[in-house]
């Protein structure tokens, strides 16, 4: 099998090749059918995330393993099922779900497997779908996707997965304004899904005006420039006293900045995106103004069967999607370092 990985981190993908793996116990092997390309995957190639102040979160030192196949947006076409693995057959199409969990930590039992204490999750602690086949360790995490498009479905693993786990932590989705920050391929998600799950009405707030007329013909409710001075001014006045809820999916000190000062009363402010930085605040507010600072991180399992039955219900999120060749991944990664892709760009098998 083909595989594109992380040897050196900083330095592009390296293409290697190895003997298909047979799956054994529970595991099942996949024919690779799809694999979007997420904005983390920069930072997992870059091996470290900023933490502000001029710290780094090294990846190595969190226990990622070089070299590494990234990729974890994937739909696949069982190929093989080791002899446990119960549940699937050769020939099924399945969206992976790739945070896979210890299933017997505290965090795990409580249901939050996502926040597993133990993650060895597919493209990040083990290889994933930037390559021709892919091996899962058991069928709990495989998704009937039925007879959607595998290109379109593997976005909903990450992106479709984090914005669902997101919104589920507004408790004003559906009567209030929801700002969203960021109108990357998290955002426009985010904004699809928003609607489908009956949102009230969203307010988008980003620095790239194609970005804003994308979330604008997404049906945003409005968009606002995040390099405006004003910006803070224009989403209390847009919310008529500030907002009930944002969520913030670049994650940047000038980001934070603008969804905590958005804050009304008892609002809450939802942290997404893993840009990277760090914002000071003041306590006292904290408490007097009663807010809510939250992270979000994924989505269970629970709520990836709740995402799917969403998507059966109300067909999938009309995000863009570009696809391009496997072989294409350095460049395609490029691209969306440059901020050059609206939507999600998906890798499909090299057809050879
Ligand atoms: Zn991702
Ligand atoms: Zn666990």
């Amino acid at each position: 099998m083909r595989m594109f990985q992380v040897c050196t981190c900083g330095q592009p993908l390296q293409l290697a090749e190895q003997p298909t793996p047979e799956p054994q116990g529970t595991e099942v092997l996949l024919k690779v059918l799809a694999a979007g390309v997420c904005h983390s995957d920069l930072h997992l190639a870059d091996g470290w995330f900023d933490l502000g102040g001029g710290q780094r979160l090294s990846l190595q030192d969190r226990g990622m393993k070089l070299p590494l196949t990234l990729g974890h947006e994937n739909v696949g076409e069982v190929v093989a099922v080791g002899p446990d693995a119960a549940g699937v057959r050769p020939g099924d199409r399945r969206l992976v779900d790739p945070w896979i969990c210890c299933g017997t930590c505290a965090v795990c039992l409580r249901g939050d497997d996502n926040l597993c204490t133990a993650m060895r999750s597919i493209g990040i602690f083990a290889n994933g779908g930037y390559a021709d086949y892919l091996m899962v360790p058991h069928p709990r995490y495989l998704f009937d996707i039925g007879d959607l498009p595998p290109e379109r479905a593997a976005p909903l693993a990450c992106s479709g997965l984090t914005t669902f786990g997101a919104l589920k932590k507004v408790p004003t989705l559906t009567s209030e304004p929801t700002v969203i920050i960021g109108a990357g391929g998290l955002g426009l998600m985010c904004l699809a899904l928003h609607r489908k799950m009956g949102g009230h009405s969203a307010i988008v707030v980003d620095i790239d005006p194609v970005k804003r007329d994308a979330a604008r013909q997404a049906g945003a409710a409005a968009v606002l420039d995040g390099a405006a001075p004003d910006v803070v001014q224009q989403i209390v006045n847009l919310t008529h006293g500030g907002a009930w809820a944002v969520i913030d999916f670049v994650g940047s000190s000038a980001s934070a900045r603008i969804g905590y000062d958005s804050l009304i009363k008892g609002g809450k402010y939802v942290i997404v995106g893993l840009y990277g930085g760090d914002f000071t605040v003041s306590l006292p507010p904290i408490a007097m103004r009663a807010l809510t600072i939250q992270g979000s991180y994924t989505g269970s399992l629970h709520e990836m069967a709740e995402l799917l039955d969403l998507v059966r219900r109300t067909g999938l999120p009309p995000v863009p999607v570009a696809t391009r060749p496997l072989d294409d991944v350095n460049a395609v990664m490029a691209d969306l370092r440059a901020g050059k892709v609206v939507g999600r760009m998906v890798l499909t098998p090299a057809s050879h």
